[in-house]
């Protein structure tokens, strides 16, 4: 078994070393539990902040353990009752290439209905964020203008999609060049789209967004948040769903990170800006499973995932969610 295990706490962007790649032989499976043959591990910009002492929603990955992550693979051999030799399952299985694993907090997956990295993407977590971030969080309603950020990435692309069919007025998507600028809007199907990179973003927002915001759904924090937050329309949401562009600022947040210049604007608009954390949905994922599952096979819901070969290459592809190079859901996959 290869195991990525954190080497000790990154500053700034992750670096090579702040890894060891160890590896070790693979336990026995004891009564409960179910030994996994990992295929393809989720890469999520949240793992940045697993990396980070200090208080959070989760505790910090520890010096010296397997790093965090999601990851989706077959069942070798299996001591709990619901798994057997053969079954996909995914789960938060690590940054390594097999696992012993609880059966209990593993999931059985169906890959009748999508290939396996989808549950990663559109079928797992990042589909569940963008389902009860734009839902729940983001009260969606009939008529709604929806702006969201990282438009192309994984749970973003999916914010537009759900918000059109729940009935959004109209749907605008923030991207980073001309490509995901172009997918986007031809793919996904968004009304319009802004390239950050290449356009003013106060200009751009007020161009896509005239009479104003009903819900800024966020991915990135920011001058983008801030742009969204000086076009906001009266009782206006934003979900914070994450800040992606702050995750690497070293020093303490407050003392180099970007702080909204324009949230008086929450005052003025009877608006709210919220925070979540998918996990705090669990006992309902099974509802929005449900009905992300059934658009997808509807052939309603487009999906796409940007998946890289190499277990050892983790550390640098991780870098992609932060540079930008991925396109789609990033997933690793393991060779065997
Ligand atoms: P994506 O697939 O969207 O990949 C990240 C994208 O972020 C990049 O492709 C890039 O797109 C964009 N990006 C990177 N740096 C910047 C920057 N400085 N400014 C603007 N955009 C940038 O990742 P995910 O869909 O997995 O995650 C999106 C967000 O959702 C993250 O903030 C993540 O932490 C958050 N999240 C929160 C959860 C929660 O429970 N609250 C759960 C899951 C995700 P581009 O090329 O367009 O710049």
């Amino acid at each position: 078994n290869r195991q990525f295990r954190l080497a000790r706490r990154p500053k700034g962007l992750p670096e090579r070393d702040d890894f060891d790649l160890v590896t070790e032989p693979l336990a026995e499976a004891k009564d409960g539990e179910v030994r996994v043959a990992i295929d393809y591990i989720s890469l999520d910009p949240a793992m940045r902040g697993w990396m980070n002492a200090g208080k959070s929603y989760i505790k910090p990955v520890g010096i010296g353990e397997v790093m965090r992550a999601g990851a989706a693979g077959t069942v070798i051999d299996s001591k709990h009752p619901d798994f057997a030799a053969g079954d996909k399952v995914s789960g938060n299985l690590g940054v390594q290439t097999h696992a012993v694993f609880p059966g209990d907090e593993l999931r059985k997956v169906d890959t009748s209905l999508a290939d396996l990295p989808v549950y990663l993407g559109a079928l797992g977590m990042p589909g569940m964020t963008a389902y009860f971030g734009t839902l729940d969080v983001g009260q969606l309603a009939e008529g709604d203008v929806v702006l969201v950020s990282a438009a192309s990435g994984a749970v973003g692309a999916l914010v537009g999609q759900i918000a059109k069919k729940k009935g959004a007025s109209r749907v605008v998507g923030i991207a980073g060049g001309p490509e995901k600028c172009r997918y986007v809007v031809d793919e996904l199907g968004f009304d319009g789209v802004i390239d950050y990179k290449n356009e003013e973003i106060n200009d751009a927002v007020r161009r896509e967004c005239p009479d104003g915001i009903d819900l800024y759904f966020d991915n990135v924090g920011g001058e983008i948040l801030d742009a969204a937050l000086a076009n906001l329309r009266l009782h206006a949401r934003v979900a914070i769903c994450g800040a992606i562009s702050q995750y690497n600022v070293t020093g303490n947040v407050g003392d180099t990170g970007y702080a909204p210049r324009n949230y008086l604007s929450l005052l003025i608009n009877r608006a709210r800006m919220e925070g979540f954390i998918v996990f705090d949905f669990a006992d309902r994922y099974p509802e929005a499973a449900r009905e992300m599952a059934a658009w997808l096979s509807a052939g309603e819901l487009k999906h796409r995932e940007d998946i890289v070969e190499g277990f050892d290459t983790f550390p640098d592809t991780l870098l992609k969610l932060f540079t930008g190079e991925n396109f789609g859901k990033l997933v690793l996959a393991v060779e065997r």
